[in-house]
């Protein structure tokens, strides 16, 4: 493999370790991200919760002025009936009364099943309390599990990105924009080693797409220092990496 070819390859090879780290990292922000929609959805339905429970507790206020007002009036009508003028008077203010007592009866129900709604509502609170509380230790967790990992990771993400610095600045410009439009192109995957089919014989297929690689373009690769790219997958191809770092 030429010089250029060849560090290329070291480029893709930084550039492939340093994407480990860089899935490794958005694996754990997306963890992260995940329980902050939670958090969201949960304080959401919290507040909305939080809102019937200030809504029935108006209710109940309401039923229980209506109680005193109604109350009031019965002793009102009360008085009536001792100084009733006449039976027809005092049935007409008896029939009120009834009516009264029925109604103020009615307006003690409804405050029973109102008190009963606010205990459930108030009941449910609490567990959205806690479901919120494991939230918030899960994604503690999963903060400390990001910055633990950026700080271990710290020394060496910042010499892979040394040795990717070095490695490009080695290369021509277009060797270098090329191998960058095809890594933009196939997610950092630039390059491919072109592969022998078999120990003998002639026939090489690329080692990223599987298709075949005409036997023009492997003599052209092993004899010159030339970016040729796959008609397949638009890799880098390179053969025989000998001057590969891990090799
Ligand atoms: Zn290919």
């Amino acid at each position: 493999m030429g010089a250029i070819l060849d560090a290329l390859h070291r480029l893709q090879q930084v550039e492939n370790e340093l994407n480990t780290y860089r899935v490794k990292e958005e694996a754990l922000r997306r963890k992260a991200r995940q329980v902050e929609r939670q958090i969201s959805k949960a304080e959401a339905e919290f507040q909305t919760q939080r809102e019937a429970v200030t809504r029935c507790q108006m209710e109940i206020d309401q039923a229980e002025l209506d109680i005193k007002a109604r109350e009031e009036s019965m002793n009102r009508h009360r008085q009536a009936l001792n100084t009733a003028k006449s039976n027809k008077e005092y049935a007409a203010v008896l029939t009120a009364l009834n009516t009264e007592k029925a109604d103020a009866s009615k307006c003690e129900s409804r405050v029973l099943e109102l008190m009963t709604r606010k205990d459930q509502l108030l009941g449910e609170s609490k567990s959205f309390e806690q479901e919120r509380g494991r939230l918030d230790e899960r994604l503690k967790k999963y903060q400390q599990d990001l910055e633990r990992y950026l700080e271990e990771t710290r020394s060496t993400y910042q010499r892979l990105e040394k040795e990717r610095e070095a490695a490009a600045a080695g290369l021509p410009a277009s060797a270098l924009a090329t191998f960058e439009r095809v890594a933009a192109h196939l997610e950092g995957d630039a390059m491919a080693e072109a592969k022998r089919v078999s120990a003998r014989g002639e026939d090489h297929i690329c080692g990223g797409c599987n298709m075949s690689i005409p036997l023009e373009h492997i003599n052209r690769l092993k004899s010159r220092d030339e970016i040729l790219v796959c008609s397949s997958c638009g890799r880098i191809l390179y053969t025989d990496p000998v001057g590969a770092r891990h090799a």
